[in-house]
This record gives structure tokens, sequence and C-alpha cells, in this order.
């Protein structure tokens, strides 16, 4: 067993690293204060091949598909990513982690040679339409329809939640087929966002990720080729659980490089920061926090990839990454809590990142299934 990133993730990390001190370091707190993306971003991390990593190299991706460590590769850029900008780092998981991982597992070869190319360098941004006003945790009772007419498909209803939904180019939508049948009756779809009858609604107004835009997606009778239908009928919603296994070691991701943020910042605040007469980082109470912090981190970090490896060579990983998801998010969460503790008033302030740290954590144990439906799944594969 190698605890060590092979060769070519040890670069990605280091060039990730330096493209989010260099490029995301300033945005960060500004998309946050003014609630608004910085859709330049997006070129920029096209650019540096990050949108292309679950990507093949046939159809312009990084190559990471091509040398099964497509799943790594993706956790290695969004810890890197979501240690600066976690509104950037959702923004890069979705298009990732949902939109170019599903397409590329159940999509045909004509669907990815027509998509994929503007994907893969950041020139087209995917987005992932599941949730609904009454379809969350039990997202097979979706009710957005899709009715066959011809060599079209009609689409009609409403998707709330949507990250990136603004300035997204091109949604993977799950819409229902049939009536008779639930979880059967769910079919995928690609809709370009420029289709006549896509609308996009509503922001919401968020406690974090401020930066990235969370809407509501309307479909007016938008007629869609049948030519966009992503597999066959009625087998979406498999298709989106399996999808959300790769989501939600993305998810993981983004809790570990969160985490990461309050143990570094806390770190160096508390040997700078003097009472006593000495630097706070000399207070066992301190140490103790900082200890329990690394080693949790730690422990996400491998769970994460263990997850990621698994999937990487084709082998389930529900539990697995439910496991990562469950374990990162809540490591983040108390990371945050006690990141704040550590810097007392200032942690309370907007001077300071922590603040920003512990609203953005929160959505971790909420996305791609809460807590309690990790916890499910868990139980649900140990109970056979
Ligand atoms: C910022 C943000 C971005 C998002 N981005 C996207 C996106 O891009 N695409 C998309 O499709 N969706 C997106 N979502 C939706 C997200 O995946 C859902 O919010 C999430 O799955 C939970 O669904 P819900 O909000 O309807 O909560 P509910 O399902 O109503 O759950 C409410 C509470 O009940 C609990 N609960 C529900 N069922 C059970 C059960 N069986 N057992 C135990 N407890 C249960 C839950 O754990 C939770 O605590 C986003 C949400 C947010 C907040």
């Amino acid at each position: 067993m190698d605890f060590q990133l092979p060769e070519e993730l040890q670069l990605l990390q280091s060039a990730t690293r330096e493209f989010a001190q260099t490029e995301l370091k300033a945005l960060a707190r500004k998309m946050d204060r003014d609630e608004e993306f910085d859709t330049s971003v997006i070129a920029k991390m096209g650019a540096l091949g990050l949108t292309g990593i679950t990507i093949p190299e046939a159809f312009g991706g990084a190559g990471f598909f091509d040398n099964r460590m497509h799943n790594r590769a993706a956790c290695v850029a969004l810890e890197e990513v979501n240690r600066v900008c976690a509104s950037t780092g959702v923004t890069l998981s979705v298009h990732m982690s949902l939109f170019s991982s599903l397409l590329n597992k159940y999509g045909n070869e004509e669907q990815k040679q027509r998509v994929f190319p503007k994907v893969a360098n950041g020139a087209w941004l995917g987005a992932y339409c599941l949730s609904e006003a009454g379809s969350g945790t039990d997202a097979g009772s979706l009710v957005c329809e899709a009715v066959r007419k011809g060599d079209e498909y009609v689409l009609n209803g409403s998707k709330l939640w949507i990250t990136s939904a603004p300035y997204a180019d091109i949604f993977i939508v799950m819409a229902r087929t049939s009536k008779e049948h639930k979880t059967r009756g769910v079919t995928a779809f690609l809709v370009e966002a420029d289709r006549q009858g896509v609308k996009v609604g509503k922001k919401e107004k968020k406690m974090g990720i401020r930066g990235s835009a969370t809407c509501e997606v309307l479909f007016e009778n938008c007629r869609i080729p049948a030519a966009n239908r992503i597999g066959e009928d009625g087998k979406g919603f498999g298709i989106a659980l399996d999808t959300l296994d790769g989501g939600r070691i993305g998810i993981a991701a983004q809790a570990v490089g969160i985490a990461r943020a309050c143990l570094e910042d806390a770190t160096a605040y508390a040997k700078q920061r003097e009472q006593f007469g000495e630097a706070i980082i000399n207070f066992q109470a301190v140490q103790w926090m900082l200890a329990d912090m690394a080693t949790r981190i730690d422990a996400s970090r491998l769970l994460m990839y263990r997850a990621a490896s698994l999937r990487d060579k084709g082998e389930s990983c529900s539990k697995e990454a439910a496991m990562a998801k469950l374990f990162a998010s809540e490591t983040a969460n108390k990371a945050a809590k006690d990141a704040v503790q550590i810097f007392g008033g200032n942690g309370y302030s907007k001077e300071y990142d922590v603040e920003r740290y512990f609203r953005d954590a929160r959505i971790t144990e909420i996305y791609e299934g809460t807590s309690q439906v990790q916890r499910i799944v868990i139980a649900r594969a140990l109970s056979g």
C-alpha cells in the first residue's frame, strides 16, 4: 500500500495550489461579499486543464481518465481549490464530478463529441438538475416531466437549488417519463441553456458558498431532440444515484479543503497571537484543538482517496463514498468551529477568513445527500 500520490497527481497538486493562491485568493472574499461568481475563473481553470479532469483525452480531456486516476485527480484539484474558495470549489465539483462524469459514463459517442470539447476546456460550464421543491432526499419523487412527441421530448416543470444555473451553458436534467413507475420512470437529458423554454428563476440568498449562484430552473414547453436523452428511457434514477457516489467524493474533497484552510489559518494565528506574555499556541487547550483538527483531516483525506481509488478502478464505492463525505463534512464543521474559537473575537469578524470557512463548511453536510442519508447508505451496506 502506497500512501504517496503518483507523480502526475503531485504535479496537478502543485499547479492547482499555485493557481488557487495567485488567482483565487483575492477573489474568494469578494465573491462571498458581493454574492456574485466571477465567471472569468472558469476559463482559467479550463486553461489549466481542471475542467477536463474527468473527460477522456480523445474528447479534449486532461488524460487522467485514460490513466484511470480521474477520481483521485478530481480530489487533488478540489482540495486545493476549496482550500482557498469553496464557491469556486462547488462550481468545479458539479462540472467535473456530476455533469462530465455522468455524460462520460452514460452518454453516447455522438453526445460526447458534440459536448465534451467545449466542456473540457471550460468554454461551456455544466450543471446538474435533480432536486425540486417537493423532491430532495426523496429524489425519486420528482415531478418535472418529459413527454415524447415524435423525435423530441417536451419538458415541463421546475428544478430547485441548481448550482451555477445563471452561467451554466448546459444542464443534465432528470425528468419523469412515466408516472406509473416511481424511480423507474425517471430519464436523464442533456438540455442546452439557450434552448427555448429554459428560464433561470429565483436566486437563493445563502448562508455560505455565497459566491456560487444557486437558483431555480424552469422548463416551459421546452423541446429537446430525442438525441439528447442520456441512456435508456427509465434509467435516469439509477444513473443519478451512481453519479452521486462520485459527487460525494468531490464534496468530501471540498470538506477536506475547507478543513485544511481552518487548520492552516488557525495554526498561523495561534503562533503570532500572544496572551499572558506568550503565543497562544503554547496553551494546551489550543494545541489539542489543532491536534484533533489535523488528525481528523488526515483521516478524512484517507477515506476520500480510498473511495476515489475504488471508483477509478470501476469498483462499487457507495459505502466508502458515503463514509468519506460523512466524516469529512463533520470534520470541516468541527474544524471551522474550533478555528473561530482559536481566533477569539477576531474569528467572529469578517476581517478574517475563518468566519467564511465556518459558513461555507455547513453546506457539506447537506448537499449531495445529508449526513443522515450517508448514515443510511452505510447502515444499509452493513445490513446487506
Ligand atoms: C447550496 C446548495 C446547492 C445545491 N446544488 C444542487 C444542484 O446543483 N443540483 C441539485 O439537483 N440539487 C442541489 N442542491 C439540493 C440538495 O442536494 C438538497 O438540498 C439535499 O439533497 C437535501 O434535500 P432537501 O433540501 O429537500 O431536504 P429534505 O429532503 O427535505 O430533508 C430535510 C431533513 O430531513 C432529513 N431526512 C429526509 N429524509 C430522511 C430519511 N429517510 N431518514 C432520515 N432523515 C431524513 C434530512 O436528512 C434533513 O435533515 C443544492 C442545495 C443547496 C443548499
